[in-house]
């Protein structure tokens, strides 16, 4: 049997393979091989550190060792210098890499191969004893925390007696003599704390090193950032380690070391940006111990090395075609490059640089796409905290629609309103909102909930409107009596500052600063050449003219779905659409609906005028009608205040001839103001507290009750609504129609789609054609001219999936609701799961994503490409939509694309994300594959 090669010189090493030899360990290779000055070292692979893992004993198996001892002999030969030799001793770095980096998270440890006798050999040899000892001190120091577990503080406390003891401001001030103390109370230290002295061979330190590396990767740090930054072992698996040849920056003045990017990382720029710091070790430059010193500072100091890393840059950029991260040390003014990676820059930078390097020859169209995440746009589109700003965080909730806002506390829609008037910013706080509440969510800058998920009613509509939400907050306790809330222990009353970061779920007191979006020139560029690359079209899911303007401005090519009943929710229309649902005849509430035509008519006319002859899909009315109406509690808690007040207003009646029979002095000296209060309180009861007002809020409350349902999501809702009470549904298609006709007359056009939600069998879709066929004839007959329009239905009921094929006899679109979908396909009500069982779920594998959020391709997926079949069977040209919440998110896009639907519709804020996501989804679908 071959033995496995574990380890590999950097000369040697596959660069293209991440996933074994970690992203430093393969750029290493990388760079030595293009000749870059790269000090000789070797990589351990990831996979020694799983056979480590799995192995279950300490120590590193006997033929892994054996690899490492000969790769060491190779380079003590390479530097002519010998591991452990007292008299030329060579030293060397041993640090982390996995194949996705991970900053921070894992462990390094340098300077290792010193010991008592080389620290001696290196002093004669080197004439530096403070070096000497700086170095020694650092790996006494990184071998004790990092090796053998013993906390930094113990040594850092002792690092600052010293310091104070010879009153040194900060390390360098410290001479050799003191270093040379620290390293005996170092090495004090790790006696006593691991009952065994610091080990003096340097094959010792160097097992020791590899294995704690190797441990590093199932550490807590390194678990929490691969959970939080979903890295599965697909991406990485395991941690390379990389043995390289220690250069040093602290050999005096002439002598440094630095990080520094290829471009700037904040705006994009094109030019050398980092920093520096004479006479230190990397370390010193990441931990912040002493200031360093920008980059451009170095082009006095020492102009040669500035020139080569100008090229350095230049090489790296041309070789890797990215950004790039580096780390360089300058020992005795000769210039050695440590590792570089690919930069992490906010989304701006990306994109700037994207346009450069194409316009530079760098990359080509495509690659500039590739390499932005299309997530990364989110930033660019919401206001978000300044990130600068170093407020506390007060308390959290759920991160339920993106974007930062700070305003006063208000705790109803009215006062929301009231004050926005006033030119007031506010942020609603509520247990939780309802339709009627809608005002509020216009009037507020963000909406802050105590209950419910990230799909609540809250949530919703605040992505919906791009307004920043963050729900579900259980620290807080609203008193609404007292217009109060306790958020964590510390109390908001009305008119206090508060911030939510919707995209955090963070709660700030006070105002936290933020930063406006701005949709910036180089960012429409790169999204028109991504439209040219995509099939997959990306509509948007907008309700009102004002999200039609923004999905418009974003790029969307039309509207995927208006949900119609979100226009019932304004405060002028509230009324009637309760008169609507609480007439006794078809009468009554035909004569309701009258009123209600002209809003829609109107909004249909101006988003049709807005969208300019782009598709609109309107959706007819979809949620159980009781919630329009208030709840059953509300309305009891109400009626029972009212009758109340009432019995308080008679009592008040018989103040004045009370007052005047027991003080006719007193009732004379306030007959005026008495009789002002009598009239008033006369009026106030006539207007409110008459018993016929009270006895409607009891028709509302036996209505209320006579309308609930045990399970509204699957009960009287969607085209059951539209067959029982066909009065609505054909005041809204008349209204569409209408609207379209109008448009048409004034010269505009129109594409309007009238869909039908929640459909399971094709007689549904039958019935309410019937009312569409009808009313299009009377509408082009009435305004003598041809109205275009399409009919079709949501797939949203797993039956409706199965019948795809006789729906689509009818429908001449389809568009997956994949709210409903997913609910229906695993009879996961939608809030509970979330409130309740789903974070457990994901915490312990049983699901990997909230499918509320990320498309469950595996099960939902299939069904809708059993759908897209026996649709197509039916109806080759169908066009075939997602407008469920997932439809925004780049796997679901990826999905989408692969299955050849026709488009994806989502939030408007969310539309150049899609677009971006549309084309990644084109460039890589050649490696797409369904598991
Ligand atoms: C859906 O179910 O995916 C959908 C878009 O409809 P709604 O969210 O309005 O139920
Ligand atoms: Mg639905």
């Amino acid at each position: 049997m071959t033995k496995k090669e574990y380890v590999f010189a950097f000369e040697q090493g596959d660069g293209e393979n991440k996933k074994l030899l970690g992203g430093k360990g393969a750029n290493l290779c990388q760079m030595t091989q293009i000749g870059l000055p790269v000090p000789p070292g070797f990589v351990i692979s990831t996979e020694a550190c799983l056979a480590y893992l799995n192995q279950k004993k300490e120590g590193l198996a006997p033929d892994l060792m054996n690899q490492i001892r000969e790769a060491m002999a190779q380079l003590e030969e390479k530097n002519r210098k010998g591991f452990g030799d007292a008299n030329n001793p060579l030293l060397v770095s041993v640090r982390s890499g996995a194949a996705i980096s991970m900053p921070g998270m894992m462990d390094t440890i340098l300077n290792l191969g010193l010991n008592n006798e080389t620290v001696k050999g290196l002093i004669k040899q080197t004439g530096n004893e403070r070096f000497v000892y700086d170095a020694y001190r650092r790996l006494i120091q990184l071998f004790g925390s990092v090796g053998l577990g013993i906390n930094t503080d113990s040594f850092d406390s002792i690092f600052e007696d010293i310091k104070r003891k010879h009153k040194a401001k900060d390390d360098v001030s410290l001479d050799a003599a003191a270093l040379a103390e620290i390293c005996d109370l170092f090495l004090g230290l790790e006696k006593k704390e691991t009952g065994r002295p610091f080990p003096q061979d340097p094959y010792v330190q160097l097992e020791l090193a590899v294995e704690a590396v190797f441990r590093s990767w199932m550490g807590k740090r390194a678990q929490d950032y691969r959970k939080e930054f979903d890295i599965s072992p697909d991406m990485a698996n395991g941690t390379a380690v990389n043995i390289c040849t220690m250069v040093f920056g602290n050999m005096g003045d002439d002598s440094a070391t630095g990080v520094a990017f290829t471009r700037d990382p904040g705006s994009g720029e094109n030019r050398l940006y980092g920093e520096y710091l004479i006479n230190a070790q990397g370390e010193d430059v990441v931990a912040g111990i002493r200031t360093p010193r920008p980059i451009r500072a170095l082009r006095r100091q020492m102009p040669e090395i500035y020139k080569e890393l100008e090229n350095l840059r230049h090489t790296l950029e041309d070789y890797y075609r990215e950004v790039q991260d580096f780390e360089f040390t300058i020992e005795k003014g000769k210039l050695y490059c440590l590792q570089t990676r690919n930069a992490k820059m906010n989304a701006s930078a990306f994109i700037k640089t994207s346009i450069d390097m194409v316009n530079e020859g760098l990359v080509s169209e495509q690659e500039a796409i590739l390499r932005i995440q299309p997530d990364m746009l989110a930033q660019m589109l919401h206001p978000r905290l300044d990130p600068n700003a170093k407020e506390k965080i007060l308390a959290q909730g759920l991160p339920a629609s993106p974007g930062a806002a700070s305003g006063k506390v208000v705790f109803d829609a009215d006062r929301a309103e009231t004050k926005a008037k006033l030119g007031e910013k506010v942020i609603l706080v509520r247990e939780e909102t309802k339709p009627e509440d809608i005002h509020g969510f216009f009037a507020a800058q963000g909406i802050l909930t105590s209950r419910g998920g990230k799909t609540s009613h809250a949530a919703v509509v605040a992505r919906s409107m791009g307004k920043p939400c963050v729900s579900g907050c259980e620290a807080i306790e609203i008193n609404n009596l007292t217009r109060e809330a306790i958020i964590s222990g510390k109390s908001f009353r009305e008119g206090d500052l508060v911030t939510i970061d919707g995209s955090t779920g963070n709660i700030y007191a006070g105002e936290v600063a933020t930063i406006e979006p701005e949709f910036v020139e180089d960012l429409l560029v790169l999204l028109e050449w991504a439209d040219d690359i995509s099939e997959l079209k990306v509509k948007a899911n907008a309700d009102t003219p004002e999200a039609a303007a923004k999905s418009k401005k974003y790029g969307a090519v039309g509207i995927g779905l208006c949900r119609t009943e979100r226009m019932f929710n304004q405060p002028k229309r509230l009324p009637i659409v309760q008169e609507m649902i609480l007439a006794d005849t078809v009468k009554e509430r035909k004569a309701a609906l009258d009123r209600l035509l002209p809003f829609q008519r109107a909004d249909f006319k101006e988003i049709f005028k807005i969208m300019g002859g782009m598709p609109v899909t309107i959706r007819l009315l979809d949620p159980p009608i009781h919630e329009f109406l208030p709840s059953a509690e509300e309305l009891v808690d109400e009626i029972n205040h009212l009758r109340e007040l009432r019995k308080t207003v008679e009592g008040m009646a018989d103040l004045p001839p009370i007052l005047k029979l027991l003080d006719p002095e007193l009732h004379d000296k306030y007959t005026t103001h008495l009789e002002m209060i009598t009239r008033g309180l006369e009026e106030l009861k006539s207007k409110h507290l008459d018993e016929p007002l009270i006895e409607a809020r009891e028709i509302m409350l036996r209505k209320v009750r006579a309308l609930s349902e045990i399970n509204p999501m699957l009960g009287h809702r969607g085209v059951r609504l539209g067959i029982t009470y066909p009065e609505i549904y054909t005041m809204q298609i008349q209204a569409i129609l209408e609207a379209a006709a109008e448009h048409l007359k004034e010269g505009g056009q129109v594409r309007p789609e009238i869909m039908v939600p929640q459909v399971c069998t094709l007689e549904e879709l039958k019935w309410v054609h019937g009312y569409v066929a009808r009313i299009h004839r009377e509408v082009e007959k009435r305004f003598n001219i041809k109205v275009p329009f399409k009919f079709g239905t949501m797939i949203e009921v797993v039956r409706a999936c199965m019948r795809a094929g006789r729906l689509a006899e009818l429908a001449e679109f389809f568009s997956f609701g994949t709210n409903d979908l997913t609910q229906a396909t695993f009879s996961f009500s939608r809030e509970d799961a979330e409130n309740k069982f789903l974070p457990l779920y994901k915490d312990h594998g049983i699901l990997q994503h909230n499918p509320f959020e990320v498309l469950d391709i595996k099960g939902v997926g299939r069904l809708m490409m059993i759908t897209n079949e026996w649709a197509r069977k039916t109806r080759p040209t169908i066009e075939i939509g997602i407008c469920g919440e997932q439809g925004g998110h780049p796997d679901a896009i990826r999905f989408c694309h692969h299955i050849q639907m026709s488009y994806v519709s989502c939030s408007p804020l969310r539309v150049p994300i899609a677009r971006l996501a549309a084309a990644h989804a084109k460039l890589k679908e050649k490696d797409y594959s369904l598991v």
